[in-house]
């Protein structure tokens, strides 16, 4: 169950794009034969949606842009921010939501909300490495019919997670004479991962699955991505310890928080938690009589 999220990623593409005027430019679903409409994708893959959230945002968006710290101020926050090739800058806003990791929201809360940073840095986060594998079509055995498979708990010994046959899911993924194999290794079962090298996970990752799919050659495209800490886990008591971060955190006016260690890991559930809380923020809004400072942040140094 904890790793069905991997096998439904084209039904979340599907619930994204279906919520009304979030996007500027319409994304571009990709054209797939009627018998599998049951699938969607996003020409230019899912990078294309953050792109067109940003287009919408237009010259607000600070692209490489940390948050150092905040400031609670009368009226608002101060962000101070570190952008990769300019000077600290640093913003005026009324109302802040922190949409960064658990780890991440730890260290800026620290001084404002030490309780709730403290719960926050309690939360384990999982660590998992992508790796895309593209062969030559005729040094594939098998005819990978399926959507690819997850790897149960109980088969420590198997050296990945799960595997996606991704060119079966989405032809357009690769040329006519290849297949594209997507392995996901880590995870909280698998924490050493972290220390191996990518040409090991690779190599790790082939030989595991040259018995399984009949390869009969080395793979022409090898593509490595790691994801860092990027897997919450819902340990037990998790929902508990949600309740109290949030009653802490309210005790700062203005200040809301959203992200994958709330209330779903899975991008649907991201996308639900940051709707209802836009929706919450623009009713707020709309109620409010008195503005004591600028709706848009600013930046006042
Ligand atoms: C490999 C992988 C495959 C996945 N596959 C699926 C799938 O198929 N289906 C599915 O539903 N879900 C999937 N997920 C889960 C889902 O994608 C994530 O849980 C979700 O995207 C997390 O969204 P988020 O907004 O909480 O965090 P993120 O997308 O991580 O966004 C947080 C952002 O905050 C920024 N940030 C952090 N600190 C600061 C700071 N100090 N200042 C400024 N910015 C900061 C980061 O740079 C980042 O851009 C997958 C996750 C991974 C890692």
């Amino acid at each position: 169950m904890k790793y069905l999220f991997y096998g439904v990623h084209w039904l979340v593409c599907c619930c994204i794009i279906s919520v009304p005027g979030v996007l500027a430019s319409p994304l571009t679903v990709v054209d797939l034969a009627s018998d599998q409409a049951w699938r969607l994708s996003i020409e230019g893959g899912l990078g294309a949606l953050t792109g067109a959230l940003g287009q919408r945002l237009g010259d607000r968006l600070m692209l490489r842009t940390k948050a150092e710290s905040i400031e609670t101020v009368e009226g608002g926050f101060v962000v101070r921010c570190r952008t990769e090739d300019r000077d600290p800058t640093a913003l005026r806003c009324r109302r802040l939501v922190m949409a960064c990791s658990a780890a991440e929201a730890a260290r800026l809360l620290e001084p404002h909300a030490p309780t709730a940073a403290e719960e926050l840095t309690t939360i384990d986060s999982a660590s998992l490495a992508v790796l895309n594998l593209g062969y030559r079509r005729e040094d594939v055995g098998h005819n990978m019919d399926g959507f690819g498979f997850l790897v149960p708990q109980n088969e420590p010994d198997v050296p990945v997670m799960g595997v996606l046959f991704a060119d079966t899911v989405f032809p357009h993924l690769a040329p006519r004479d290849a297949r594209l194999i997507r392995v996901f290794m880590g995870g909280a079962r698998d924490p050493d991962v972290g220390s191996k090298s990518d040409d090991e996970l690779v190599t790790t990752a082939h030989s595991f699955l040259t018995d399984l799919l009949q390869l009969s050659g080395k793979p022409t495209m090898v593509d490595v991505t790691w994801h860092r800490s990027a897997i919450p886990q819902y340990h037990l008591g998790h929902a508990a310890k949600v309740t109290r971060i949030r009653a802490a955190t309210a005790e700062i006016d203005d200040l809301h928080l959203v992200g994958n260690y709330l209330e779903g890991v899975s991008l649907n559930d991201c996308v639900r938690l940051a709707t209802t809380m836009a929706k919450q923020l623009i009713e707020q809004r709309e109620t409010q009589t008195c503005e004591t400072a600028a709706e848009q942040a600013t930046v006042v140094a």
